[in-house]
């Protein structure tokens, strides 16, 4: 019996930079290395296609919600700090109330004093009191009116917000129920397909997860692995591919970046 050796590598940490083209010269020991790794990758690519598919059913609809979701939060919390104006107006309604009760006890003083006046100097002064006591209990009485016009003024402002919350809610709810349906429907199949992925990508190293990642979310169409197109472009970005590296691709035992793309390219054997 053979002995089997085993070997610890050990892994270099991952670099959010990384490419494949950093990885070139760490991606396999050997050739069958490589057309093993090739077509993990290649696996990889497919299923994250098709659930690439699956999650364009649900189109617009879910950054839809989610937007729907910010503006009705932050209308309510508009709401809320109306809210907290109109109680601000409030104690100050209170306090003037309270002011009132103090001056009306004042003039009634004033006006007891009054019977029993000893000289018409007297008289004056204590009328001058009246008088400006009178104002101050205008000036309050003003206070509070002006305090319920604001409270009257923001609270049709939040009536306003609230029936925009009210429409947006509804909007909201008819986003929700029309993309419940889409994700039902394909669920199921979207479970099998993420359950796949998953069990190819944990065939794979870190960094070269990691390449995958990056490129696949760098690009427009989310291909980090491509055929040929053509037989020979490369099938991200349609550059031309020279005939050595087209029966390199073909011989599906090396690993083949695209100069111009980044992008793995593999054969349409796969
Ligand atoms: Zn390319």
């Amino acid at each position: 019996m053979a002995s089997t050796k085993k070997t610890t590598k050990v892994q270099a940490p991952v670099d959010e930079r990384e490419t494949f083209l950093s990885l070139r010269k760490s991606f396999a020991e050997n050739e069958q290395d490589t057309q093993e790794k090739l077509r993990t990758l290649y696996e990889l690519q497919e299923a994250d296609n098709e659930i690439d598919r699956i999650v364009q059913l649900r189109g617009e609809l879910p950054d839809e919600v989610a937007s729907l979701e910010d503006e009705i939060g932050s209308l309510k919390a508009k709401c809320s700090h109306l809210e907290e104006i109109i109680d601000g107006y409030r104690q100050n309604i209170e306090q003037n109330n309270a002011h009132i009760g103090e001056l009306d006890s004042d003039v009634d003083k004033y006006n007891k004093q009054l019977v029993n006046v000893a000289n018409s100097r007297e008289y004056d002064s204590i009328n001058k009191e009246i008088e400006n006591t009178t104002l101050l209990r205008a000036i309050a009485e003003k206070n509070i009116r002006e305090a319920r016009e604001a409270i009257e003024a923001k609270k049709q402002d939040i009536a306003k917000i609230s029936d925009r919350i009210l429409i947006r809610e509804d909007d909201l709810q008819a986003k929700k129920d029309e993309l419940a349906v889409i994700v039902e429907s394909t669920a199921g199949e979207e479970e099998k397909l993420r359950a796949g992925r998953d069990a190819c990508a944990s065939r794979i190293d870190e960094r070269t997860l990691s390449a995958y990642e990056r490129i696949r979310s760098s690009v427009r169409n989310h291909q980090a692995v491509v055929g040929l197109v053509n037989e020979d472009s490369c099938g991200g970005c349609f550059s031309a591919i020279t005939p050595q590296r087209i029966i390199d691709i073909n011989s599906g035992k090396k690993l083949v970046i695209c100069e111009h793309c980044g992008r793995i390219i593999v054969s349409p054997e796969m």
